[in-house]
């Protein structure tokens, strides 16, 4: 039974999904204001993990990454500008033109490392009309109120706030560090929807609604999202730690209290990178974007086999011994398997030497069904490793048992970097077939695609790039 830490029971629990063989998830994705750092990365890998374990349980998964481009305010606590107004004053460009921009990055960023890209990616200001109607919903049911600045959720009216973080909204009210707005009733109180007035006067992105012209506060967008694609209920919500007193608490009042969502099983949350033991911080130097990180020559799955070797609710300390040992580590796993795809075998032997695999496999899946421990599957496929190169002969059997298992493990590390090669006559075949589909030459194109059929590949098409529409050939 596969088991994950469930922040909202404070305990492990056993994974049952809602539907028989399917998985819903949705994870809190990036605000596209900056290059992401290595912090945010490790978020986006841990969701990645989780979902190749499920994948390597042959779960069907249906998964939502949000993508934030409006509403973000620079505290948390819906004070200040919102972040893309200020990016964008500091690029001196259009916000529409910074949320694109740094969207692509992150999505770069995620095929370097690995990432398998979500089914969906959702932007906040493409879902204004259904971020309405759920405050539409929430006003019908009074929990709203009117102030200067917007629109605003009442928290004392749900009982339940605080469920999350297991505090009570007095709790929380002593330990609060926000100044009480004037107008809000209770420092907890979040915006549904900010007027543009003030700081956000002058903001591009603004919509009308029945409330005035304006833009939709940062949490609504989640519940309005997780809705639309998922539904009422489903499997799991993630995000990283930081959420879980404020962004988390409020979607979940705003999903009851709406009654957009009745029900989610699973609350995942991620621990934080810490920087030679300290915060990560622009103002200390001390954030790194994967390209600096590339720049000084290191490999992008070095930095995943470094979030791979701490477990995903433990915080993380990176420094660069740290990350040269994840190039060695990445080196060795991927030599290894280069070892046995080019080895030559035995011809006497033709039986397998020894049943090692099974060993290690079990090792290895105990470790990922125990809410995805990383470390110890890590571990498991070294120690493999590391029996095997001890031997000197190996039969066909033997170099097939061996391959298996590396290929089998990778599907949840994603560490090997030459696997499963697509050949180069289907790369040129999908090259020709792309080429006749921007003609509309579909009569080619559907000749080329029965060829590639016959050679045992076929093709999703998707509106993605050119280098998505190649990875999406599937054997
Ligand atoms: P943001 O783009 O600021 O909304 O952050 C995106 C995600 O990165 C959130 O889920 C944060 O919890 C996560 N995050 C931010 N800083 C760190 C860090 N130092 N370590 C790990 N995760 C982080
Ligand atoms: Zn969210």
């Amino acid at each position: 039974m596969i088991k994950f830490y469930n922040t909202l029971k404070r305990k492990k629990e056993d994974f049952i999904p809602i539907k028989k063989g399917e998985v819903k998830i949705y994870s809190c994705g990036p605000t596209v204001y900056f290059t992401p750092h290595i912090g945010n990365l490790r978020a986006a890998l841990f969701v990645d993990v989780l979902k190749r374990v499920l994948r390597y349980y042959k779960f069907k998964i249906y998964d939502v990454v949000n993508v934030t481009d409006v509403g973000h305010l620079v505290s948390d606590e819906d004070a200040g500008e919102d972040k893309m107004l200020k990016a964008s004053k500091r690029e001196n460009k259009d916000p529409y033109e910074i949320a694109r921009y740094y969207e692509e990055i992150y999505i770069d960023n995620l095929k370097k490392l690995n990432i398998i890209l979500p089914k969906y990616m959702p932007r906040a200001t493409e879902n204004i009309v259904e971020q309405i109607k759920v405050i539409q919903e929430l006003e019908n049911n009074g929990f709203t109120y009117k102030t200067s600045d917007g629109i605003y959720f009442d928290v004392s009216k749900f009982k339940e706030y605080g469920k999350l973080s297991g505090q009570s909204l007095d709790e929380k009210k002593a330990g609060a560090r926000v100044k009480l707005d004037d107008e809000k009733k209770n420092p907890q109180d979040f915006a549904l929807w900010k007027f543009a007035v003030g700081d956000n006067k002058n903001h591009i992105m603004k919509w009308d609604s029945p409330w005035g012209e304006g833009f939709p506060g940062w949490h609504i967008e989640c519940t309005a999202m997780s809705n639309k694609y998922l539904g009422e209920n489903f499997d799991i919500h993630t995000g990283g730690i930081d959420h879980i007193p404020v962004h988390h608490e409020n979607e979940i009042a705003q999903n009851t209290c709406s009654k957009a969502i009745k029900n989610i099983n699973f609350w995942m949350h991620n621990d934080f990178f810490t920087v030679d033991n300290g915060k990560m911080s622009k103002s200390l130097g001390n954030t790194y974007t994967l390209q600096d990180l590339i720049d000084k020559g290191y490999s992008p799955l070095a930095l995943r086999e470094v979030c791979l070797r701490t477990h995903y609710r433990k915080k993380a300390n990176f420094t660069f011994e740290s990350l040269d040992a994840g190039e060695n580590n990445l080196k060795k796993i991927n030599d290894f398997y280069t070892k046995f795809k080019e080895i030559k075998i035995d011809e006497n032997l033709d039986s397998c030497l020894t049943k090692i695999p099974e060993k290690y496999l079990d090792k290895f899946e105990d470790a990922i069904k125990d809410d995805l421990n990383t470390p110890l599957a890590l571990a498991a496929v070294y120690e493999f490793m590391t029996e095997i190169n001890r031997k000197q002969l190996f039969s066909l059997c033997d170099k097939e048992e061996i391959l298996n298992f590396m290929e089998r493990t990778d599907i949840v590390l994603g560490l090997l970097e030459n696997k499963g090669e697509i050949p180069q006559e289907i790369l040129k075949l999908a090259q020709e077939r792309k080429i006749a589909r921007d003609k509309k030459d579909w009569k080619k194109s559907d000749e080329l695609r029965d060829k590639i059929k016959l050679l045992g590949y076929d093709i999703k098409d998707t509106k993605d790039t050119k280098e998505a529409y190649i990875l999406n050939i599937i054997k």
